[in-house]
């Protein structure tokens, strides 16, 4: 099998980013893009390279003070009439432009070209996060070799458009019941109606000020939205349940247990179940190598809406961002593209920081 991945290819990020996009790698089906990365990094002298499953790690072992971690996922989501790649004037487009092989290209590059950088250094490429939870690369790892990711600080390579995204909001999904009494709809003032009953919850969401917090000069805007509703029996039976899903998106400084004791405060005197959860995580930018990635972007972060892997991180005790040259507004779209100009920034600011020049 011929390796894509040529000198010539890993010296430049652009040409780095199609060849990586050109190796199809839909989650589950990574070995292909493994074996290639796995082979570059093993050929790098100074990096220890490990692999686990489709999850290849590589690490400079220097004894500095202290170790950073540069993390992006190896997976892409279906290819959508979107492969191989087309470069049409500055945009590349393909499916894992955006999401998020220019983010990987970025660090496999690193990877192979900063022999003395100013911490140690893990790269870690890892499988299946466009997927359940129990395949991605990330979880995986956290609990087959936990030493593999000790770090101070990481940075997901994820797309931010060249924006430091910190830290980021959880997430709760709750089931609030109302509940009635069956009648016939002929003689419907026997029974009690659940749906009519799901009015005042509704009412609730409708009038809800959801929370805006700023931590470390990040803005989180937190949600409280009814995402589906269901009730009902026939159409000529008073319905005696009513069952209103909600999606609460909330700041990083609520734990998952505060976020459910704020839901319950909100629907109190109904029924309410939390079906799901994850939590946040809080920016973390305090650490000295956050601090001097900061210097090297040169711009302001912003608090992360979405959930990311950087809450894995987070969970694991490290402090995470997202910084990536893709715009997530077009990941996982047909038309997925990243502009050339983008990667070019996202190398020379990380290629700042790791030489600390
Ligand atoms: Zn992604």
């Amino acid at each position: 099998m011929e390796n894509p991945l040529t000198p010539e290819v890993l010296a430049d990020p652009v040409k780095l980013t199609r060849a990586l996009v050109d190796i199809e790698s839909v989650s589950l089906d990574e070995k292909h893009i493994a074996d290639c990365v796995e082979e570059v990094l093993r050929g790098v002298p100074h990096l220890s390279t490990y692999r686990h499953g489709n999850t290849v790690m590589a690490r400079t072992e220097l004894g500095r003070a202290q170790r950073v971690v540069l993390a992006g996922h190896l997976d892409t989501v279906p290819i959508n009439n979107n492969f191989p790649s087309e470069l049409r004037g500055d945009l590349l487009y393909g499916c894992g432009t955006s999401d998020m092989k220019s983010g990987v290209a970025l660090a496999l590059n690193l990877a192979v070209t900063v022999a003395d950088p100013r911490y140690d250094v893990t790269y870690f490429f890892y499988e299946a996060e466009e997927i359940e939870a129990r395949y991605n690369g990330l979880t995986l790892v956290s609990h087959a070799h936990p030493q593999w990711l000790e770090a101070d600080f990481a940075v997901l390579l994820e797309p931010t458009h060249g924006v430091v995204e910190a830290g980021c909001q959880g997430t709760m999904r709750v089931v609030v019941s109302t509940t009635g009494a069956r009648a016939h709809s002929a003689r419907s003032w026997r029974g009690s109606n659940a749906i009519h009953a799901a009015g005042e919850v509704l009412r609730r969401l409708e009038g809800y000020e959801a929370r805006r917090v700023e931590i470390d000069g990040c803005a989180y805007r937190e949600g409280l939205n009814a995402v589906k509703i269901g009730g009902g029996v026939a159409g000529n039976v008073i319905p005696d349940r009513c069952e209103i899903e909600v999606n609460y998106r909330f700041a990083p400084d609520r734990t998952p247990e505060q976020a459910q004791e704020h839901l319950r405060e909100v629907f109190a005197g109904y029924e309410m179940r939390v079906t799901d959860s994850a939590p946040g995580a809080a920016p973390g930018l305090t650490a000295a190598p956050a601090q001097e990635f900061l210097a090297a972007v040169g711009a302001a972060p912003v608090g992360k809406l979405g959930w990311t892997d950087v809450a894995r991180f987070a969970a694991m005790g490290i402090p995470a961002l997202n910084f990536g040259p893709g715009d997530p507004n077009l990941a996982h779209h047909a038309d997925e593209h990243v502009e050339l100009d983008k990667i070019r920034a996202g190398d020379a600011i990380l290629r700042r920081w790791l030489s600390g020049v």
